[in-house]
């Protein structure tokens, strides 16, 4: 069953539960439904967290790490090692000299 299918199910069973009387079975059918809205909201969560995983793991897999900092693919500017390392941050590097780098989050947290 596709999220479009258990919708229009449930839909059928939101219009059904408008014809009845006992307000024991509405509460219930209301309890259902709110339940359902977080467990939607959960797995819009869930598949977010696992994109933005898949999409780290790709990255992860395909940079290397040098002198300057880490590469990723085919890419001239390198990323910064701390920002990546530590808070799984992809944060490009700025030239600060001939050959030469610098985190342009380090240059944001001293101006701070
Ligand atoms: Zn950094």
């Amino acid at each position: 069953m596709n999220y479009s299918d258990f919708s229009s199910l449930f839909k059928n069973i939101i219009e059904l539960a408008k014809k009845i009387k006992d307000s024991k079975v509405k509460n219930a059918i209301l309890e259902l439904q709110n339940k359902t809205m977080d467990l939607i909201q959960e797995n819009i969560d869930l598949k977010d967290q696992l994109s933005r995983k898949k999409d780290e793991d790709e990255f992860a897999k395909n940079i290397k790490l040098t002198d300057e900092g880490y590469y990723y693919k085919d890419e001239t500017t390198p990323y910064c090692i701390r920002c990546w390392d530590a808070d799984k941050k992809r944060i490009h590097l700025q030239k600060s000299g001939y050959g030469t780098w610098i985190c342009p989050e380090e240059i944001f947290l001293k101006n701070k």
